[in-house]
Order: structure tokens, then sequence, then C-alpha cells
């Protein structure tokens, strides 16, 4: 049986799973979406001794089920090879109370590359089933962490051309400078004069724009999505959760069986959403926890069922959170509305033009899973500070609100169940706010301050960021909003 993958917003558009990563975004505006999830039998005595790969293999051939099984070991070795600094690819550590899930052992030291990693090899795959010989151009916005991993999964990859767009101002000197010294004569990157969610939404514009969708096809390429409202981006995070539960058994923490919390640093709802669907699948989780920053857009939704975009952008110490359109929130939504395209299509309308929706009352068996919180920035810094004190471990900023916002919610319902915190960056991708957390002292310089919290928590300086600091800045376009469309027919010689 194939499954089917559906647009959110037209009960018309359905595709298989190669399909759907091959366009990326649905031409009617709605995210590709598996209507029944499939059956995995996970078998946790005999998982907690497999490998990553092993793992990945498993959770990869159940949703992606029109790739033969030599289509997905290549991608999966390829994707999950001595770019990740640790054999392990997603270790477990132990802190207290909690377990933090070390996403960051990749090439960009962020939990994008969990996916970023093997989506380039997903979607050349998916185009060499479907007979497609263009070219493929990628294009995404990034709040930070998205457009590096994507270029670094995509840098010369033959058949393919990237270009990224990020908010000017909005991301660490770190991440800037990681994109803008990005190698690979296929990558492109553009610093926007404006927000994370300007450069989203333009880009999901140029993604259903005909006139440009004909001029590209006419020199044989077309546009595809490293964002994670790309169904390859979401499927390869599922992996990790189901990977976790069996390293919890393998280390003696829980029993087989018994449930356990996850508690998801959030931005773009796609890492949590992944955490749904491995609770779908059977892993025994109870409380899926959307931790939120000061952008706290998920939190009001979750306790008002209004979704409300109409506030203030605040840029905070989490950046990759800092969003206000959480995009793969729509994935969840059209799942509590039954699977229902027509009235999802209606309450997306709703937050374009009105800039916000009511949810009806809907199935409070997959609501009532979901609790949420937000951390303020002092809340942040203090939860860093915290976890130092307590392991002399260093937490980056959106671990932190993750992990404060557990806390929080611990202490308010008193729910003692072991808690898995989805680590998403090293504390050296934002090495300022660390340092300023633990140590209370202000270091102007991002490259000081990385020296500083090498000798705070002993932690080797990762290779991403070691050479920064001198590495060659290749990039420097910097276009308003308005002009995004023009940066991509110039890239392109449209
Ligand atoms: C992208 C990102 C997030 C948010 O993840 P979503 O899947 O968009 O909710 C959180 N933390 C870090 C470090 C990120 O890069």
């Amino acid at each position: 049986m194939t499954l089917i993958y559906q647009s959110t917003r037209n009960a018309q558009n359905q595709v298989t799973a190669s399909q759907a990563i091959l366009h990326g975004l649905a031409s009617d505006g709605g995210l590709f979406t598996p209507m029944n999830l499939p059956e995995v039998e996970l078998n946790f005595n005999q998982l907690k001794d497999s490998s990553y790969q092993e793992v990945a293999k498993l959770v990869l051939s159940a949703f992606l089920d029109d790739f033969t099984e030599s289509e997905l070991d290549a991608c999966i070795a390829k994707a999950y090879d001595s770019k990740f600094d640790t054999p392990k690819i997603a270790p477990l550590v132990k802190l207290g109370d909690q377990y933090n899930l070390e996403l960051f052992h990749g090439s960009t030291i962020a939990f994008k590359d969990m996916a970023l990693s093997i989506l380039p090899h997903l979607l050349t795959t998916s185009a060499k089933k479907q007979g497609i010989d263009n070219k493929i151009v990628i294009l995404t916005a990034t709040s930070g962490d998205t457009g590096k991993a994507a270029m670094a999964g995509f840098a010369d990859v033959p058949g393919t051309e990237i270009i990224v767009f990020y908010p000017k101002g909005g991301v660490s000197k770190i991440q800037e400078l990681q994109m803008t010294t990005q190698k690979g004569s296929n990558t492109h990157v553009v610093a926007i004069e404006g927000n994370f969610d300007d450069a989203q939404t333009d880009v999901k514009r140029m993604f259903n724009d005909e006139e440009l969708r004909q001029k590209l096809l006419d020199k044989k390429m077309q546009l595809s999505s490293a964002n994670s409202m790309n169904i390859g981006r979401l499927v390869p995070q599922i992996v990790y959760y189901v990977y976790a539960y069996a390293q919890l058994i393998k280390a003696g923490d829980i029993q087989n069986g018994e449930k356990i919390n996850v508690t998801v640093p959030t931005g773009n709802f796609g890492n949590i959403l992944a955490a749904y669907y491995a609770k779908e699948i059977g892993v025994p989780i109870a409380k899926l926890i959307c931790a939120s920053n000061e952008n706290k857009v998920l939190t009001d939704f979750f306790a008002t069922k209004v979704y409300d975009k109409k506030r203030d952008f605040k840029v905070t110490s989490s950046p990759s959170m800092d969003i206000l359109v959480s995009s793969n929130l729509e994935r969840l939504i059209f799942h509590l509305l039954g699977n229902d395209a027509v009235k999802t299509k209606t309450l997306m309308d709703c937050l374009a033009e009105k800039g916000e929706y009511q949810l009806e009352p809907v199935r409070p068996e997959i609501l009532d899973l979901f609790e949420a919180g937000f951390a303020t920035e002092e809340e942040t810094s203090a939860e860093i500070k915290r976890v130092y004190d307590m392991s002399a471990y260093i937490e980056d900023p959106h671990t932190a609100v993750a992990s404060a916002v557990y806390h929080a919610y611990k202490k308010e319902s008193g729910d003692e169940t072991p808690v898995v915190i989805a680590s998403t960056a090293s504390p050296y991708k934002f090495p300022r706010v660390a340092v300023s957390a633990v140590g209370g002292q202000d270091v102007e310089d991002d490259f000081k301050a990385v020296e500083e919290l090498h000798h705070l928590s002993g932690v080797a300086v990762p290779k991403a960021v070691d050479g920064l600091e001198t590495a060659e800045v290749r990039h420097k376009t910097v276009v308003a909003t308005a002009d995004m469309q023009q940066a991509v027919e110039d890239y392109l010689g449209v």
C-alpha cells in the first residue's frame, strides 16, 4: 500500500511521498500531509541495540514507502556519516531530572542538520524517480539555522541551486558569518530588510507565482523547498524520538513501555510535529510540551484556541524561534479538523486576511496531548545559569527556553514523568548569550565569547565555528523584501 500525502488545502491534490518531497509545497499553498500514519513495528527490546542509521531505515521506509530499500540505504549512508562528530548522531545526556537529546552534532551545530543532511539526497532521488531532469532550485527563508544547514547539504550537489534569504540583523553574528562564508558555486545568500515572517511570506508567494514557474520551466528549472514545510524535512525528524526512547531503555533509565514527556523549543512547529507523529506510530509519549520564547503566539493559541499573529515581533536571544506564523501548525490543524482540507483552508485564508482564526472545538484526544508555555528573556538566561551551576553543562538559549518551560510545567502540574528535552543548538552558535548568562559578563565580540565559553564548559570548539572569523565573506547582497523575486531572477538568469 502506498501512503497518500494530501495538501492541507485541497482534497484533490494527492501525491506519493517522493512527489511530495519533490514539490516541497503544494501549488494551492497547502502542505502535503500524510492522510494515515503507517504501521511501524517498534520493538524496543531490539531497537535499543540498533544504530541511528538502522532506526532511520525503519522510520523512513514506513513513511517514504515509494522509495526502494536500496534508494533509502544510499540516502541514509550519505547523510548520517562522519559529518556528525559522534557515531551516536543524537546522544542523550542526563542532567538532573531531565534528558537532553543533543541534536546539534552535525556540520552546522543546530538540529536542522538532522533533516537537511538527508533532504538533498531524498530530493535528487525523488527527481530521478519522477523522470525529472530540470534543475531543482531551492528557495529558503531562514530565521538563522535552516539556511546554513540547507546550504551545507546542497552545496555542489549536481542539478541543484540554492538561494537563502535571512533577516538582516535578525540572526547572531556567528549565524550570519556561517551563511555569508558558505562555499559552493550553486549557493546564494541574500539579507533582506525585514523579519523572518516577511521573508517566509514572500518565499511562499513565489512558490505559487504561476508566471515565475513558467519562466523557470522555460529554462528547465523548477522550485522546491528546504523549509520544514517539505515532508522530506519532517519525516527524518521522527527518527530521533524513536532513537531517544530506545536509548533510555538501553541505559536502564526507563522500562520498556513506560511513558515519557517530550519538550520542544518551537518556532515553525516542525520539530514538535515530528514528536507527535512519533507518538502516533507508537513511541510511548504522554505529553508534548510546546515551548516558546517571548513570541508566544503558540502558547496563546493552545490556551485560547485563537491563533492571533497581530502582535509585535520581538527579536530575542533565541532567534530561530522568533516566528509569528508557525507554518507546520497547519498540519496539526488539518488533523484536528479530521483531515478536512476545506475547513483548514478557511482558517488559513482567515489568517492571511484578518491575521487570526478561531479553532472550533475539535478532537480533544489530539489537542489534550499538548501543553504549551513560554519563557521570557530573563527566565531563559536564569535557566542557562541554573543548569550550569547544577552540572557545569551549558545549554544554548533555544534549549534553555524548553528547559525553563518544562520546569515551570513540572512545578505547576506535579507531573514527574521522565522528560526528553529537544536540544536544538550548540551553545557555540550563541556564545555571547551563554557567556553572559553564566558569567554575567557582556562580551562584545562573538569570537572572544567562543574562547570564554570553551573556558567555562571545557567542551571542544566545534569545527563549524573554528576558523569562521577569518573565512572569506562571499555573499554580501542586501535587498528590500519587495525585491526578493528580482534577486532570484538575477541569480538564475531568467
Ligand atoms: C529551527 C529551530 C528551532 C525551531 O524548530 P521548529 O521545527 O521550527 O519548531 C528551535 N531551535 C533551533 C536552534 C532551531 O534552529
